[in-house]
């Protein structure tokens, strides 16, 4: 074994790779070949690049490295729904999904192992926080993915859009997040169209601000009360950065970029902010937005005090909606047999928050309490 390190050229977008080659004391345009190599034909061994010359290919090897995460699983669910367990290292392990439609297939990609924000009804954030994913491991899941699935970007499209809800808050690893989303927007990446793109957050206002700066994506925030003290309750982070607030940011970024609507998801949950009084106030507050809402029934895990509403106040809810003018479709929940939906993903994570063990011993006072 060697202990030379290497470059891992996952954790580069375009002017990234193009620079580390011109540190090479190469042309920059070999990058562009790479990467192609990397994202179209998924290659990782650079002796297969037959573009490049014999020298280069050397010096590559010798120098750098195209590394994933490691597949551990790889699960399928009854509805084609899939779900990978990738190893990022000797602790921890995040969650990517499939979710394949008539029409298109959208991949779930984690920005974090685990979430520091510890929204209520969420299992990621119940099992506490590790650490931010490198741009490679992002990238990395969208390259594993696509590997498995054939996808081809010119040819057999299986990848059409990519969605940062899985595992982690996007807008707390800023810098990773938006430089792997350039790979995923880049024709010699993975080509998706901006819109294609969507990064959802529990609402991080000044990184709304500079995200629209730098990266032009959908963005889709979780919004799930129409109140601030309701609204704080489930997702603590409203405390720092109220509704009010909230809104602002997503005018501002909603007006750079004509024609564009921002999502808002609102996880239905019972007794709790699916009733009709709440749809109606919800309403009242996206007026002044391109808005539309995703509603998301709540998906259980084990130890939650939440259940999901039944069906008819779900379509009630939206009925409010719709009447109202908004497009609110209510998500249909995929892989749960796998536990592959909203708010399932778990991964595996080496809590350095003390959080999961006070999940467990709250779970464990409430089950005794209810005894
Ligand atoms: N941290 C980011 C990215 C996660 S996206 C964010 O909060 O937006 C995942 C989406 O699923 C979020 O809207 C989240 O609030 C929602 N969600 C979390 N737990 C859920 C559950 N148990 N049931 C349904 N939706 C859930």
């Amino acid at each position: 074994m060697s202990d030379v390190v290497r470059t891992n050229l996952l954790q580069f977008d375009r002017e990234g790779l193009r620079k580390y080659f011109t540190h090479l004391g190469e042309k920059p345009f070999r990058a562009d070949q790479v990467m192609k190599w990397i994202y179209h034909q998924h290659v990782s061994d650079f002796s297969a690049m037959t573009d490049l010359g014999k020298s280069l290919r050397q010096k590559l090897t010798e120098s750098a490295e195209i590394t994933a995460p490691r597949p551990l699983f790889d699960q399928q669910s009854a509805d084609g729904t899939r779900k990978w367990l990738l190893g990022t290292d000797s602790a921890n392990a995040v969650e990517t999904v499939y979710i394949p439609e008539p029409n298109r297939g959208t991949l779930c990609v984690s920005s974090q192992v685990g979430c520091a924000l510890n929204c209520r009804f969420c299992s990621t954030g119940a099992q506490g926080f590790n650490r931010n994913l490198s741009s490679s491991e992002i990238i990395g899941q969208v390259w594993i993915a696509s590997k498995a699935l054939g996808n081809r970007t010119h040819l057999q499209r299986r990848i059409t859009n990519v969605v940062m809800m899985g595992m982690g808050e996007p807008l707390l690893n800023f810098d990773n997040v938006v430089r792997a989303m350039n790979v995923m927007r880049d024709d010699l990446g993975f080509g998706l169209a901006s819109k294609r793109v969507t990064l959802s957050t529990a609402g991080m206002v000044p990184m709304i601000d500079r995200l629209g700066e730098v990266a032009d994506v959908s963005l889709a925030v979780s919004l799930h009360a129409a109140d601030d003290a309701l609204r704080t309750e489930l997702v603590p982070l409203n405390r720092k950065y109220p509704i009010e607030q909230l809104l602002d940011a997503c005018a501002r970024y909603a007006a750079r970029k004509p024609r564009s609507s921002i999502t808002f998801e609102y996880t239905l949950i019972k007794d709790v902010n699916d009733h009709p009084e709440q749809a109606r106030k919800l309403v009242k507050l996206l007026r002044r937005l391109p808005a539309k809402v995703n509603l998301i029934p709540f998906n259980p895990f084990p130890g939650t005090c939440y259940e999901r509403p039944p069906v008819e106040a779900i379509t009630q809810f939206q009925k409010i909606l719709n009447l109202a003018g908004l497009v609110a479709p209510v998500r249909r929940t995929r892989g749960s047999d796998i536990d592959a939906a909203c708010g399932q993903l778990r991964g595996q994570v080496f809590d350095r928050t003390r959080r999961s063990a006070m999940f467990r011993k709250q779970m464990h006072k409430e089950n005794a309490d209810a005894a």
